[in-house]
């Protein structure tokens, strides 16, 4: 069976089902959406065959495994992860002016790309191997997670659970524009410089210690972090002071840090404990919001690589590129971990999180056919 063109005799199916999950708008923070949307894509993977486990969640949409069984599997380990999510970072009704339609070879429409299109390509190859009698080397078990543009600790926790059972992470995010895979990710910090001083009138500053003055002093030396080849720090919120003529008590700053390796990542930290305060008397704090690991080249995800390189070109004829990426995904979670990785296997396309998102059809059709290879082969 050639998937490829196989797959191109159901792309009006693939199409139908993509516009039914972007009709379902789901933003991440809208539970009830959420819930909806996962309910319709949960029954469609039960028709095709699979199994789904829900994983009911108070503040965010309830999280599902769906698996599929691998005939030849002789042990739990023998498991293929499938990382994908049905969040999507636009608000219900965003719809009404950015709707979903098919121009040419691309498809607009909120969250299709990022990663609505991921979800269909899940589904309609376990739906072929089914219909097919297909047996896939491993057991498939496709993870949905419901709060991935925000983070959520429980969904972290389930990643890391399920990542820990596979053999190999294949995380369907959009691939880099041009179609290269992801094979590099940056890590974040989300960290939060607190500093207190005294109050004091304006008219005599030396009676008081202005955080504000601090904190400016910090942040400027804090920018030597951009020394590291990548980092970047973004000073993204900053508030402090009352009034003009009070001498500022408190001040913060909320910093996004991003960087390629956890080398970096304890230099990072190392620069914010040495922090002393330029004022004496001024007292200076930091806090880590929040954290995500980088997605480091590793070599078990290189040799994964190597293989899913290896599949592409002797079934499809295709040369796959891999790449890196600022952006975080859930595959750097799996990655951390020492599982082998390998994400960007959704489809082209381009502006995620903008309003022109939108995805290239033949790259949605091509991807889904060598998803469905990689489970008949890896
Ligand atoms: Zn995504």
């Amino acid at each position: 069976m050639e998937f490829h063109h196989y797959f191109k005799s159901r792309q009006g199916e693939m199409v139908n089902l993509l516009k039914e999950l972007v009709n379902l708008e789901s933003p991440s923070h809208d539970k009830k959406a959420v819930d909806a949307c996962s309910d319709f894509i949960i029954k469609e993977f039960k028709k095709a065959g699979a199994k789904a486990t829900r994983i009911p969640q108070k503040n965010i949409g309830d999280l599902y495994t769906v698996q599929y069984p691998g005939l030849k599997a002789k042990s739990k380990k023998e498991q293929i992860l499938v990382l994908t999510h049905i969040d999507t970072v636009w608000p219900v009704g965003k719809i009404q002016n950015m709707p979903f339609y098919l121009s040419g070879s691309k498809i607009y429409g909120p969250g299709v790309l990022d990663m609505k299109a991921g979800l269909v390509m899940a589904l309609m190859a376990v739906k072929t191997l089914h219909e097919l009698n297909i047996e896939p080397q491993k057991n498939i078990n496709v993870f949905i997670n419901s709060a991935e543009e925000t983070g959520d600790k429980a969904s972290d926790e389930m990643i890391k659970k399920l990542s820990r059972k596979s053999a190999c992470v294949l995380c369907l995010e959009p691939a880099l524009p041009g179609g290269a895979l992801k094979i590099q990710r940056k890590g974040r910090m989300v960290i939060k410089l607190d500093v207190s001083g005294k109050a004091a009138h304006a008219g005599t500053p030396e009676k008081g210690i202005n955080a504000i003055v601090e904190l400016m002093d910090q942040l400027g030396s804090l920018k030597k972090l951009r020394r590291t080849k990548g980092t970047t720090l973004n000073i993204g919120l900053i508030n402090g002071g009352e009034k003009a003529n009070i001498v500022a008590e408190k001040a913060f700053a909320t910093l996004d840090i991003r960087f390629w390796t956890n080398v970096h990542r304890q230099k990072i930290l190392e620069a914010f404990k040495q922090i002393s305060p330029s004022i004496p008397g001024a007292k200076v704090r930091f806090s880590i919001e929040s954290s995500t690991p980088p997605m480091e080249k590793t070599e078990v995800s290189s040799m994964l690589l190597s293989r899913i390189r290896e599949i592409a070109q002797d079934t499809f004829k295709i040369t796959l590129e891999a790449g890196k990426t600022g952006g975080g995904s859930d595959a750097s979670i799996a990655s951390s971990l020492g599982v082998p990785t390998v994400d960007g296997l959704g489809p082209d396309g381009e502006g995620i999180h903008a309003d022109n998102e939108h995805l290239l059809l033949p790259s949605l059709v091509l991807r889904t056919a060598l998803l469905t290879e990689l489970f008949r082969q890896l």
